[in-house]
């Protein structure tokens, strides 16, 4: 054991990536949690007999979470079984329906038959963005803290790959001619909150992504991840403080000491990790004083991402839909618009609806069913009063749920509900300007243009989660943790694999 000791503020899936990493390195870790329970919005919900995850619903990319257990010591394959979701999702355009696979022959025979003429772009898509992302992956395993690491020979040889100056959508137009096949490939912006037609091009290696590996169902949803992390820094004798929010970080001289928690109590530690949201971090858990890059004048000046409308319903019935799917807006594009630039609720929305329980009966009582319905809205920046519109957008959302097969009178078969507006993920969930997905990804803010991990304000403060290198973005996110782990140990452990 070393004698290092390291506070992480924050169990969502950053800090306990983190915690788990460091402690098989040998440091004394505490982790503190505001909430009663691991995984931040990565945590499971339960509405009376009814279970669903908060945010994320499905897993991709495997291969970096298995990173985060091996640099832990441990296999993932022992602690969370996972189950391929096939097809990759259902997608809905007016009486269209679109079930991509991650076999790519059915895929391109279904694209043939809805988007005839497009089936050759199919390929074409798949070969160049495997390109793209092999350039990419490499890149987003490197920290950035540093002009030099931006200005490296390997990111400028990459950079004619990454298709940086153009946008999602524009990449997208090159491989098809049908604006619906267009946004089955863009949509994918939204994990990062952002409209497909602001992305940068360098994302369209989300939606190569989910048709090269796929996408996966965790046996309990996606939060049962972070309860087997949890599971392994208890077993490698990390604590994991619930119930037990950060006031603030101790600083002495421009150096973290520890941190002070809302009790008062104070706990020194030789460095302190930040995995609450990076916003409401700078606002609240640091006094301006001790920032320059992000004093309160600077983060407000940062682009945010969207923001999300949730009804979590308890069903008191099977339901005969699919694990999940998207009913897009009959104008797409004014829609993204609405809720991203516009700063406006959409008349014409579109919808998120994730039906697990058909796939795994441990979410719900048998027979009924535990539906997650997420719809994109604008951020808090926008002059919307949540209280007032709550109700009417429930109805409306409802209203047009009930015009889907499988879902007629679907009110009066809620049992039990849920809902989560942009002001409850600022204030119960301290989501600053209720931004779900984080910074924006936009070109000035990714990279060495992303709050660093090796923290630029503040000596021994390291960050991990969506607010910083490489993103928002479970696989992103578990990347920060790796990155971030690397750089506290490298102060400390000359190890010969550096
Ligand atoms: C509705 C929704 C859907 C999403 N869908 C996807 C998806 O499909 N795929 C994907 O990859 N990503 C998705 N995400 C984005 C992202 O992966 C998750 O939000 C992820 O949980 C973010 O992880 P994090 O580590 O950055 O922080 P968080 O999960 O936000 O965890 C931060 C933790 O810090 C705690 N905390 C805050 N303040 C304090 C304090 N003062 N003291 C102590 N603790 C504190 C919080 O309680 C929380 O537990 C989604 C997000 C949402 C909200």
């Amino acid at each position: 054991m070393l004698n290092q000791s390291v506070s992480v503020v924050g169990a969502g899936p950053g800090g306990l990536a983190i915690a788990m990493q460091l402690l098989h390195k040998g440091y004394h870790v505490d982790v503190f949690e505001k909430a009663a329970q691991v995984g931040g919005r990565t945590s499971r919900l339960t509405v009376g007999d009814f279970h669903f995850d908060l945010g994320p619903t499905f897993y991709m990319m495997p291969s970096v979470l298995e990173e985060v257990f091996t640099e832990s010591g441990r296999d993932l394959k022992d602690y969370i079984p996972m189950t391929e979701v096939d097809p990759l999702y259902t997608l809905k355009f007016g009486d269209i329906e679109f079930k991509p696979s991650r076999n790519h022959q059915k895929t391109y025979e279904e694209i043939e038959r809805l988007f005839p003429g497009n089936g050759n772009g199919y390929w074409r898509f798949l070969k160049r963005e495997k390109k793209k992302f092999d350039v990419v992956s490499n890149l987003l395993r490197k920290p950035f803290g540093s002009l030099t690491d931006y200005m490296s020979k390997e990111a400028i040889t990459a950079l004619p790959h990454l298709d940086a100056f153009e946008t999602v959508y524009s990449c997208l137009s090159k491989y098809f001619d049908d604006e619906r096949l267009k946004w089955a490939f863009s949509f994918q912006s939204k994990y990062l909150g952002m409209s497909a037609w602001d992305c940068p091009g360098t994302f369209t290696m989300l939606s190569y992504l989910e048709h090269s590996g796929g996408l996966f169902h965790p046996t309990g949803g996606v939060s049962q991840v972070s309860e087997k992390m949890a599971d392994v820094i208890r077993e490698l004798g990390g604590t994991i403080h619930l119930n037990t929010p950060v006031k603030r970080v101790l600083v002495e001289d421009k150096q973290a000491i520890g941190v002070e928690l809302v009790s008062g109590e104070k706990k020194y530690s030789d460095d302190v990790v930040i995995n609450a949201d990076f916003g409401y971090a700078m606002m609240q858990l640091f006094d301006q004083k001790d920032l320059t890059k992000y004093k309160k004048d600077k983060l407000d000046k940062k682009g945010v991402s969207l923001s999300t409308f949730m009804l979590y319903l308890g069903v008191d019935q099977p339901l005969d839909l699919p694990h999940h799917m998207i009913l897009f807006a009959n104008d797409y594009e004014q829609n993204v618009k609405n809720v991203t630039s516009g700063g406006i609720l959409s008349d014409d929305d579109s919808i998120y609806v994730h039906n697990p329980s058909k796939l795994d009966p441990t979410l719900a009582p048998q027979g009924k069913s535990s539906l997650y319905v997420l719809v994109p809205v604008p951020n808090l920046e926008a002059d919307i009063d949540w209280e007032k519109e709550q109700p009417i957008l429930r109805e409306k959302i409802l209203g047009r749920l009930e015009k889907e097969p499988g879902l007629e009178n679907l009110r009066q078969h809620i049992e039990v509900e849920k809902i989560v507006t942009p002001q409850d993920w600022q204030d119960e969930y301290n989501v600053y300007k209720g931004a779900t997905f984080n910074l924006a990804h936009n070109l000035s803010q990714m990279m060495y243009f992303r709050p660093h991990n090796k923290f630029e304000d503040i000596d021994h403060v390291f960050l991990v989660g969506g607010g910083t290198h490489p993103g928002s973005g479970l696989p992103t996110i578990y990347q920060s943790a790796l990155i971030s782990a690397r750089l506290l140990d490298q102060q400390y452990v000359i190890r010969e694999d550096n």
